[in-house]
């Protein structure tokens, strides 16, 4: 059965769709079978994953408001079939900016996800999903779905004070809505060693987070933000890149850590 994770982090521009994608295309490098989700209207996880958001006739839209299932929304890109690290993907597009007032009025509104995931859990591996920058009805369909929570941060001067957010926003859903949800991990990105700042925010995350803090580093990679204008993510579009070999690295730690908990659970 798949293991659901929510990329996810209320503040934009950190890295979550870089995350998300290039996850996606390392664990099927590594030979995992993934679902990416996009949750995002902007749909650049979408485009990022050499979709084109524009051509999908349907998306994670009609799966919220029920008009489609999720085998029958998902595609998948020749281009990353050709990389060698195909995923399926459900896409996203400005459609799903409407989702977020239609579901107000429906019952089971933040379990729409969640229950339809159920129906395609044994296809995968790991499923992934790339929420909005906000703690919406979209990401809350989100974390009510995923076991556990990866989030990505720059490690800067305010990026302790915006996590008590997202960390008070997971022990409620957690509370309320989703006992499983649980913060697999934070995971430095866009790091730059030679910023002694960014040494010093990292150290503090390691001595409050302890094991919670990923051992890889995604660092600062200009290959890594020139991939989505190819329509790929950096790990197809440049596998030799520093950011890629890190995105590669990242997805063995992700396997190693997944598989310890199914061993525990066995
Ligand atoms: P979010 O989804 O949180 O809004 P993005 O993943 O879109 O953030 O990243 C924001 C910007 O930073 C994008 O332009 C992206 O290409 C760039 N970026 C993300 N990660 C890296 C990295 N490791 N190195 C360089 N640029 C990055
Ligand atoms: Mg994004």
């Amino acid at each position: 059965m798949a293991k659901i994770f929510c990329v996810a982090n209320q503040k934009g521009g950190v890295g979550k769709t870089t995350t998300t994608v290039n996850l996606s295309a390392g664990l099927a490098k590594v030979g995992q079978r993934v679902l990416m989700i996009d949750l995002d209207p902007q749909g650049n996880a979408t485009m990022g994953s050499g979709v084109d958001k524009r051509a999908l006739k349907l998306t994670v839209y009609d799966v919220l408001l029920e008009s489609a299932t999720i085998a029958g929304a998902r595609v998948r890109s020749d281009r990353l079939i050709e990389a060698g690290c195909a995923y399926d993907v459900l896409g996203a597009n400005r459609e799903l900016a409407g989702a977020e007032v239609e579901l107000v009025e429906v019952d089971r509104r933040e379990r729409r996800l969640k229950e339809a995931l159920a129906k395609v859990a044994s296809d995968y591996d790991f499923v992934l999903i790339d929420c909005p920058p906000s703690l919406s009805m979209l990401t809350l369909n989100g974390l009510c779905a995923a076991h556990g929570v990866i989030v990505p941060m720059q490690c800067e001067y305010f990026a302790l004070e915006g996590l008590s957010d997202l960390v008070n926003t997971i022990k409620q859903v957690h509370a309320n809505l989703n006992k499983d949800l649980e913060i697999i991990g934070l995971l430095r990105v866009m790091f730059d060693p030679r910023i002694t700042l960014q040494q010093q925010v990292s150290d503090q995350l390691k001595a409050h987070f302890a094991e919670k803090v990923f051992n890889t580093v995604i660092p600062r990679n200009v290959r890594l933000a020139e991939a989505p204008s190819y329509g790929l993510p950096g790990v197809a579009f440049d596998p030799s890149a520093r950011g890629s070999q890190a995105f590669i690295e990242f997805a063995n730690e992700m396997v190693d850590r997944i598989g310890g908990m199914k061993r525990q659970a066995a």
